[in-house]
């Protein structure tokens, strides 16, 4: 039995290797090909030409950026599509991840289109109004509108987006809510709300998390989680959500995202003014939007740059919560059976490479979760 046992956990191993392998090839595959889609448009003089087409369509500017913003997304998207569909659809059914359809995924990815290219026109013609009107300061001006929006999603999202995508409803568990209850009392925080999410619709994972801002904040658990976990295992998971909340680390992240948006759009303003005037770009002055690329570009190539970063100061945060989470419930087993159990039913890599973690993930690997939980158990 123990030998069939440790061949199972072998292979779940084994998978979650190949699985989380998968998506990394896809990740840098599709972000090599935004890069490459970028380029083109900037130095195969394709942008210049789009330009040209949009002011043929319409004489006033906000119009024809429009349409421009318009063609370098459609076809940014299309690109995009193929290994979208392999990494969403495909990749998570082989693995048995999710419960989606075909006509459910493309229903989503519209949704998410049509999201993504009504936000980024309402940026794209904020960002040029501003640079048309105020070329020396349009950069700190964008930054603003930038960090109103940064705040304002964090605050909306729970209540405007999430349910674009799932259902949400109040926890009707009041054993759990009890429990809930107790543990922020201890804490001496207030959450907002507790509320199911309803990932069973879609996928075979379980999670949980904090999200929203202000009147917003709440903690979400999916209902895989609520089905499959013991209360005890519930409860551990919580407690870490509500360690997040403690810590206040969403308005830590918003404070770290200001902070490095301030330095993209200054360096943004400096690109254009570096690079705006080669003649091989074609481009007339700096509130040109045939430029757009070359900020995308900077966009891409800073957030590649700042994601090991980004990434170490998550995991920061994700060991605070833990130790919160140890000291907030009678005892480190529940933790760690429930860190078992999400190890093998997500298919997370329990040791992942050490290069490929610094870089790559947001939470330390579940072995250092796990061994940072009996380290504690082992105190008290
Ligand atoms: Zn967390």
């Amino acid at each position: 039995m123990i030998k069939r046992f440790s061949a199972n956990a072998e292979d779940t191993e084994d998978r979650a290797r190949r699985y989380n392998r998968a998506h990394r090839y896809l990740s840098l595959a599709g972000f090599l090909l935004s890069l490459a889609w970028l380029a083109a448009l900037l130095f195969l003089g394709w942008s210049a030409g789009l330009r040209d087409a949009a002011w043929q369509v319409s004489a006033r500017y906000s119009l024809a950026l429009a349409v421009y913003l318009l063609l370098v997304f459609a076809g940014g998207t299309m690109l995009g599509l193929p290994l979208g569909y392999y990494a969403g659809y495909v990749i998570e059914h082989r693995y048995g991840l999710s419960n989606q359809t075909v006509a459910g995924w493309v229903k989503d990815e519209a949704k998410s289109v049509v999201l993504g290219g009504a936000l980024s026109l309402a940026a794209a013609e904020l960002v040029y109004a501003l640079l048309r009107w105020r070329p020396d300061w349009w950069w700190l001006a964008s930054w603003a509108g930038f960090l109103l929006f940064v705040v304002l999603m964090a605050n909306l999202a729970p209540v405007l987006l999430f349910p674009l995508f799932y259902k949400f409803q109040p926890l009707a568990d009041e054993d759990l809510k009890q429990r809930l209850l107790r543990l922020s009392e201890r804490a001496g925080a207030r959450v907002r709300g507790v509320f199911e999410w309803k990932l069973s619709e879609k996928s075979r994972k379980a999670n949980a998390a904090l999200a929203g801002w202000g009147n917003t904040r709440r903690i979400i658990l999916a209902d895989t989680l609520l089905q499959q976990y013991t209360p005890d295992e519930i409860e551990a998971v919580l407690a870490h959500e509500l360690a997040h909340h403690v810590h206040h680390h969403i308005g830590k992240s918003l404070a770290l995202e200001a902070a490095a948006g301030l330095a993209g759009f200054w360096l943004a303003d400096r690109a254009l003014r570096t690079f705006g005037s080669l003649p091989r770009f074609g481009f007339r002055g700096i509130g040109d939007f045939a430029n757009l690329p070359l900020l995308l570009l900077l966009a891409a190539v800073l957030s590649l740059l700042l994601r090991p970063a980004v990434n170490a100061i998550s995991r920061h945060f994700e060991r605070q919560a833990d130790d919160y989470a140890f000291r907030a419930i009678p005892d480190v087993g529940p933790f760690i059976s429930s860190m078992e159990k999400l190890a093998a039913q997500n298919l997370a890599e329990r040791r992942p490479n050490r290069v490929i973690e610094f870089i790559f993930h947001s939470h330390p690997s579940m072995e250092k979760r796990i061994r940072r939980a009996a380290a504690y158990g082992e105190t008290t």
